[in-house]
């Protein structure tokens, strides 16, 4: 069952929700756009706005789902902030091992966190470890997370803003593409993209292209809809091996 819009996963868990900016791929924040938007609505949990928020209400909530699902954790937050205290991630990592049937997709910007976490703790084999890499300017992420024993370790090249140049994909299993969305978007050039495709091809790296975003893959800007998933003449929904996944 899809309960998420994200192309890449099937539902969110937001056990924390705001954040703060730490790289060029957080200026057009989409979650800080959506947290102003649901303070001014009333809705419960952003009473706070964008200010990063502990959610303890919300820690249980993968445990009321019978059903095997794929979560994105934190797609209004990013889990390793620097105000989140490492007792509370025991708890958010507990309930994750305490619901082996499904799997968590885990998407930081703040790899030294993320290290400083791990090097006393053990990821369980249903966590799904991701960096994002933006451009060039933020590959060291990368390397970062290839030292983190993980099951399965993914990269999110989104929004992908400048060429990344040469990636080295040792230990990386899949690749997540795409362009910005929303008003200010910045334009993803196709062949910084080709590039990245082409490398994942090479290594034997799962690749998933999620969308161009405001700006089309002839430079021309209109709705994301319009400009659709289509890449290379198909889409590219690839995952990491099934036999990484079981
Ligand atoms: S790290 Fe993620 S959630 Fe936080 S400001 Fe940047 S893009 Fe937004």
């Amino acid at each position: 069952m899809k309960y998420s819009k994200i192309e890449w996963t099937e539902a969110t868990w937001n056990p924390s929700t705001g954040c703060n900016k730490v790289s060029a791929g957080c200026k057009n924040c989409y979650a800080e756009t959506m947290a102003k938007r649901l303070q001014a609505m009333g809705a419960p949990g952003y009473e706070n706005g964008f200010e990063f928020t502990l959610m303890p209400e919300r820690l249980e909530m993968p445990l009321k789902i019978k059903k095997p699902t794929k979560f994105f954790v934190n797609s209004m937050s990013d889990l390793f902030h620097e105000k989140m205290p490492f007792d509370f991630l025991d708890q958010v990592f507990q309930v994750i091992e305490r619901t082996p049937q499904h799997s968590y997709q885990i998407l930081t910007k703040r790899e030294q966190i993320l290290q400083d976490y791990c090097q006393q703790r053990k990821m369980p084999d249903n966590v799904w470890l991701g960096v994002s890499v933006e451009s060039a300017k933020t590959k060291h992420r990368i390397d970062v997370l290839r030292d983190i024993p993980a099951r399965i370790r993914f990269l999110s090249i989104e929004p992908l803003i400048a060429e990344v140049g040469e990636l080295d994909l040792r230990g990386i299993h899949w690749v997540i593409v795409g362009g910005e969305s929303g008003p200010k978007a910045r334009p993803m050039r196709p062949e910084w993209a080709t590039k990245v495709q082409k490398q994942c091809a090479e290594q034997n790296v799962a690749f998933f292209f999620k969308q161009w975003g405001a700006w089309g893959a002839d430079g021309v800007k209109r709705s994301k809809k319009a400009n659709g998933r289509l890449f290379l003449g198909r889409e590219w929904n690839e995952e990491p091996a099934a036999k990484l996944v079981q």
